[in-house]
């Protein structure tokens, strides 16, 4: 029930009840909430090791902009997106370029933005008009691409695609033209887990560009596969900086990067693909601040969480983790078929599995998911955008809460709940 805006609780209190009550209060209102360890859709970090949880609660006071006075915060920082730009296979990883973000959302307006000054810059040294800039992507892009269209006043071409497993590569050709900054990609959809044809992609729009002396680029989302493609055992196609109209990626360090939540990543190409008008110098207290980002303070603890995880884990603790996802992932795929109720949708590469019913007449979604949800089980329930008459799709985010034994339960949970309202 939503609260009254004359309620009490919207008053800036007049008195304090002291840091015990405050707490106390807060603690038990919160106790409402959802259990996030039962949240099976969700993508970000629930929980990190003992001593993450000490290094951050340790550092929670440093405002990360503070450069001067927190050079080795920033000096760590820099460390990451070299390696970052190193596992990526940025051609110049030891000079890279790129920044920490407070999550994917704001390295794609970042990228984008710099995506769309090139174009300009290039425009105008022709003498061409540069009011009409465009960006061309798939439907089921995540929502921050319609965001970055609408707050930095680029045209979307929004490519809807005509089912669930195609990507639609010939209509965002036919799309491209003289005005597109850039053309954006996915490598691990949130709807579908699914990975575009990147490499194809490249070699199309690298004829174009040939063919009409146009310079159009690519940007890599993969907020959710820049933590898993380098670390699982399947092969895939080359979607990184080896393919060379790749200029910039992103990823969320608070997705599969195993840190909580208000971490992303942006990495660049090189130097060349991030305007150097877009960095920002600031004398704010003693010497320039140099910064490529949306925001001013942030905190540094989670850009040192992240750290914490890099070197926790190293690459063969990425590889261990994500594999170990992956096989319980193959588990809840392979129990869902059996059961007969369910059809999988994800094409089986990221930990993430994505299913329908297969006869949704037999029981009906909402009904399935309201009795999970008596069992305090939260299972997400969507559509994806764009395509025609589709079914509800669900979806299951293996990571570190659910175990091989946990991931029984739910389908114990979730066969069980299907077959009592089957009977019913
Ligand atoms: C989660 C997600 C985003 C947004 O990332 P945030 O880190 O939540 O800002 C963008 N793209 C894709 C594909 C995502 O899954």
């Amino acid at each position: 029930m939503k609260e009254k805006p004359t309620s009490k609780l919207y008053q800036f209190p007049k008195k304090g009840e002291g840091a015990f009550h405050a707490y106390q209060k807060i603690s038990s209102e919160l106790a409402l909430d959802g259990n996030v360890h039962l949240d099976l859709g969700s993508f970000s970090t629930t929980s990190m090791d003992p001593f993450a949880d000490k290094l951050i609660t340790e550092q929670l006071g440093k405002n990360f902009i503070d450069y001067n006075e927190y050079g080795q915060s920033k000096k760590i920082h820099d460390r990451i997106v070299r390696m970052l730009s190193g596992l990526l296979y940025a051609p110049e990883a030891i000079h890279p370029t790129g920044t920490s973000t407070l999550g994917s959302s704001e390295a794609i307006h970042l990228a984008l933005l710099s995506h769309k000054w090139n174009w300009k810059k290039r425009r105008e040294s022709f003498g061409l008009s540069t009011s009409k800039p465009n960006i061309v992507y798939s439907g089921n892009a995540h929502v921050c691409w319609d965001k970055f269209a609408l707050y930095f006043d680029v045209e979307p071409r929004k490519i809807p695609q005509s089912s669930l497993d195609s990507y639609p590569i010939e209509e965002i050709l036919k799309n491209i033209d003289q005005n597109t900054i850039c053309v954006g990609t996915i490598a691990g959809n949130t709807y579908t887990g699914s990975i575009d044809h990147i490499e194809k992609l490249n070699d199309e729009i690298a004829r174009l560009n040939k063919k009409h002396n146009w310079n159009v680029g690519i940007h890599v989302d993969a907020a959710i596969g820049g933590f898993v493609l380098p670390f699982i055992k399947k092969e895939v196609r080359p979607w990184d900086f080896r393919l060379p109209l790749v200029r910039s990626i992103n990823l969320s360090g608070h997705k599969y990067g195993l840190v909580y939540p208000g971490i992303g990543w942006l990495i660049f190409r090189d130097n060349s693909v991030l305007p150097k008008e877009l960095i920002f110098s600031s004398h704010y207290l003693e010497k320039p601040i140099e910064t490529y980002a949306l925001n001013f303070s942030k905190g540094a603890s989670m850009i040192l969480a992240q750290y914490f995880s890099i070197l926790q884990q190293g690459q063969e603790g990425y590889k261990k983790t994500i594999r170990g996802y992956c096989k319980i992932a193959d588990t809840i795929r392979k129990r869902l078929q059996q059961s007969g109720y369910f059809e999988i949708i994800d094409e089986g590469i990221l930990p993430v599995v994505v299913f329908k019913l297969k006869d949704k007449k037999e029981v009906d979604t909402t009904s399935l998911l309201l009795s999970l949800r008596s069992k305090n089980w939260m299972l997400p329930a969507y559509f994806i955008p764009g395509i025609p008459e589709q079914e509800t799709l669900m979806r299951v985010v293996v990571k570190e809460n659910i175990s091989l034994s946990f991931a029984q339960l739910f389908c114990d949970d979730l066969i069980c709940s299907y077959e009592t309202l089957k009977k019913d």
